[in-house]
């Protein structure tokens, strides 16, 4: 399955920022991967004009799960796909803790995705307590049954494991953890959906992706690519990551 390497710029980038995408294109006009960068919202029409015709698409970081209406302050499904996005992560940690996302609103804004014809980016991930309490599988697959529309089919989803502990720490699990969080990721999503379309599902990681670490990391069987935070913003960075999927 092709790889998708995946930045999240989280709440940072100014215009200044874009040439990064433009580096990066340049730098892999043809990658063996798909990359995709989720700008913050300010920056996502400029960045889809900068990468428009290249290897890089845009993506959102979050969106609202109504097409319209009054909400202020937020950005619908639909925006991020008129503004030229192809996908949006919903569910980040980050959301969860900051905007108390439970898994019902993860699910509505990944239904909104997939209305607004984009790729939803569904994050899971246990915190450090719940890991050293044994119970990573438990809070992992009991956020992809919540947080999973249901019919959702292998191409318009994509599920992203970001340990909460491991997210901006330099911290990485062992590739043995990975391994068994992805391989019951992709055991546990053929109860959701038809088995030739779990398979098709991208199973990312996320939590202190750097050059050093990804070609390891992407080396695991059902690890598709990668969802990488600060080793994001930087083309000199991110490029070498993309190399390695
Ligand atoms: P870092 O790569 O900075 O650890 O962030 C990971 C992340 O949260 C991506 O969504």
């Amino acid at each position: 399955m092709r790889p998708l390497v995946a930045g999240n710029w989280k709440m940072n980038g100014l215009r200044a920022a874009l040439s990064e995408v433009t580096t990066l294109a340049q730098m892999h006009p043809t990658p063996s991967c798909d990359v995709l960068i989720c700008p913050p919202a300010t920056l996502l029409a400029p960045m889809a004009e900068v990468a428009a015709g290249t290897s890089v698409a845009v993506g959102g970081q979050d969106c609202h799960a109504a097409a319209s209406g009054a909400h202020t302050g937020d950005i619908a499904a639909e925006m991020i796909a008129d503004a030229g996005g192809t996908a949006v992560i919903v569910g980040h940690s980050e959301r969860r803790a900051d905007h108390g996302e439970d898994d019902a609103t993860v699910r509505a804004k990944a239904e909104a995705a997939i209305r607004a014809g984009l790729t939803a980016i569904i994050c899971v991930g246990e915190t450090e307590a719940e890991r050293d309490a044994g119970r990573t599988l438990d809070v992992v697959l009991g956020q992809l049954a919540g947080s999973l529309p249901e019919g959702s089919l292998g191409a318009s989803v994509v599920i992203a494991y970001e340990p909460v502990w491991a997210i901006g720490t330099g911290r990485v699990p062992e590739l043995s953890d990975i391994t068994e969080v992805h391989d019951a990721l992709r055991a546990d999503l053929a109860k959701h959906m038809p088995e030739a379309e779990a398979a098709l599902v991208r199973l990312l990681y996320g939590g202190s992706v750097k050059p050093g670490n990804a070609a390891e990391i992407f080396g695991i069987e059902n690890v598709n690519g990668g969802l990488v935070g600060g080793a994001s913003l930087k083309a000199s960075d991110f490029g070498q990551i993309v190399a390695a999927a």
